[in-house]
This record gives structure tokens, C-alpha cells and sequence, in this order.
């Protein structure tokens, strides 16, 4: 696959409604999917080299991806993109700055939306993504800085309480944050966010809050 608009008829009306505007949006160039040029951007590229990686501004994106990438990991670079560019979704910064615990929050708390979606139209994808989810819990588990743990305890919680609910993730991580006094307030804070109740910002507070991270100049900002 070379562009984004190679999905379009051939993994029905979801996907197409869905990839679309995405094109639409980026005009005649389309989204190319190609490998990174620079040697700045293939180190980058070798740390991700499992996923697609995306490139955004608001005029211009490139999804970077292996020539073997399956269609479900080009179609969900093409949500983020969705999220972030047509439906204008913000994302969290704090003090104008995107430390790493952040952007990895950003990206977990964006596939609390996205992932359903795309295991509905992709039930392939399901295996990767539970594990993915085992081997975040595996590696929490030698965690030895206590926020660390309880961040990363939080977010498996999150993911695996919403894609596979009955899963020994969900079991295990509940577990976990029962024990830590965490359970109520978390998972509160997940059910008011998928039902619309309240903003990414206010969960990802709660999210920081167990992993004892400050939140101090913590906010939202339009994605470039
Ligand atoms: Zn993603």
C-alpha cells in the first residue's frame, strides 16, 4: 500500500466513511505511506518499527510504515489523523510541553476511543492488541518506582477494562488498583469519559493523580 486512499473500497462503508474526509482534508497528495528519508526521522522510525508512525501537520501528514503493515494499522493511523484533524480533538500539554509520561497518555487515552472502533471492523486486530496490553502488565510488574507502577497499573486498566473487559488484564489490573485504593475513583473517571460525561483532560488528571505525577500546568492544545 502506498496511500491512505488504497482502503477505500475494499473493507466496506465504515472504513471508507472514516478514511474519506481524511482525504478530503489533505487534498490532492493524499496521505503517502512511505519509510522514513532522514537519518534523524529512521531513528525515530527504528524505535516504532513494529507500528505505523504518523507524521501530522495540519496541512500535510505521512504515515510511516513498513511495506508489510496490515491494512488495520494504516486505517488506524488514518483515526488519529480523523480525531486530531477533522473532528479537532485536542491534545493534553503541559506547560506548553510534551513530556514522554504525557504523550504516552495522550496516545492511550485517544485509543480508549479509537481501538473499539477499529476491533469492530478489524476483529483480527484483537490479538495484538491483548497483547500488547499483557506485556505492558508483564513489564509493570518489576516496575520498582511506585507512581510508575501505579501509572502504568492505571493505564493497562483502562485499556483492558474497555477492548476485552472479562480479560486476565482487566482481572489483574482491578486488582491492583482495588488494593491501592484506586479502583472507585478510576474507574468513574473512564465511564464518565466514554459516555461523554467529561473531558480527556479530566481523566487524564485522574490518571495522573494515581501515578503521583503533578498537574500543575497541565492542559489541552490543538494538534499542528
Ligand atoms: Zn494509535
Amino acid at each position: 500500500m502506498r496511500n491512505l486512499s488504497e482502503l477505500i473500497g475494499k473493507f466496506g462503508k465504515e472504513v471508507d466513511e472514516l478514511v474519506q474526509p481524511v482525504l478530503d482534508h489533505y487534498g490532492p497528495r493524499g496521505v503517502p505511506i512511505v519509510r522514513p528519508q532522514r537519518q534523524r526521522d529512521r531513528k525515530i522510525w527504528e524505535e516504532y518499527r513494529k507500528l505505523a508512525l504518523v507524521i501530522h501537520d495540519r496541512s500535510r501528514a505521512d504515515i510511516w510504515a513498513r511495506a508489510d503493515a496490515s491494512p488495520s494499522t494504516i486505517f488506524h493511523e488514518a483515526q488519529h489523523l480523523h480525531r486530531y484533524h477533522i473532528d479537532g480533538v485536542k491534545e493534553l500539554h503541559q506547560h506548553e510541553q510534551k513530556p514522554k509520561v504525557l504523550i504516552g497518555l495522550e496516545n492511550d487515552l485517544e485509543h480508549l476511543i479509537i481501538v473499539p472502533q477499529l476491533l469492530t471492523v478489524f476483529p483480527d486486530s484483537r490479538a495484538y492488541w491483548e497483547a500488547d496490553i499483557d506485556k505492558s502488565v508483564n513489564d509493570t510488574a518489576n516496575e520498582q518506582h511506585p507512581g510508575a507502577k501505579r501509572l502504568n497499573m492505571t493505564k493497562a486498566y483502562l485499556l483492558s477494562r474497555t477492548f476485552f473487559a472479562d480479560s486476565g488484564a482487566a482481572r489483574t489490573t482491578e486488582a491492583f488498583l482495588r488494593h491501592e485504593g484506586l479502583y472507585d475513583q478510576i474507574e468513574m473517571a473512564r465511564s464518565d469519559y466514554l459516555d461523554g460525561r467529561s473531558s480527556k483532560l479530566d481523566l487524564a488528571k485522574a490518571v495522573l493523580t494515581a501515578g503521583q505525577w503533578p498537574l500543575h500546568g497541565l492542559g489541552l492544545q490543538a494538534v499542528d
